[in-house]
């Protein structure tokens, strides 16, 4: 499957779409999540076009994926969330539970969160 250019990230990538921005550099924007599911809960997206983390995988640059996983080492620090804790989650696919395609990584944290998986 292609990478859809109208996906509702997309959008927020080019402005269409206003966000609440955390922090943004020239590999990744990361944003509070419209419905969020913790007292904190930030998306984190590349700028490059992926679909999901298995296609930024196979096909991003080593200097995509450097600045990709630096920018997380910032965003959690500026959330204050070190200290504590915190939980990162990449749904992926049909199974994978995932809604916006267009690669993403939820942080999410501020409190004591529960079980992995809420449920089967
Ligand atoms: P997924 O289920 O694909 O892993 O997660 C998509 C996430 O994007 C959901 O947590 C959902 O609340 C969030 N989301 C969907 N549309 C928007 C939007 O327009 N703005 C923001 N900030 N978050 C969104």
């Amino acid at each position: 499957m292609g990478y859809d250019n109208d996906n509702i990230f997309a959008k927020i990538l080019r402005g269409d779409i206003p966000n609440k921005t955390v922090y943004e550099d020239d590999f990744v924007l990361a944003f509070h999540d419209v419905s969020p599911q913790a007292p904190v809960h930030v998306l984190v997206i590349p700028k490059g076009a992926y679909v999901d983390i298995a296609d930024f995988s196979a096909r991003a640059s080593h200097t995509e994926k450097a600045g990709f996983f630096s920018a997380v080492n910032t965003i959690v620090s500026e959330l204050g969330l070190n200290e504590q804790g915190f939980r990162t989650i990449f749904n992926t696919g049909d199974h994978g539970g995932q809604e916006v395609p267009h690669m993403h990584m939820h942080i999410l944290g501020g409190e004591k969160l529960g079980a992995m998986l809420g449920h089967k």
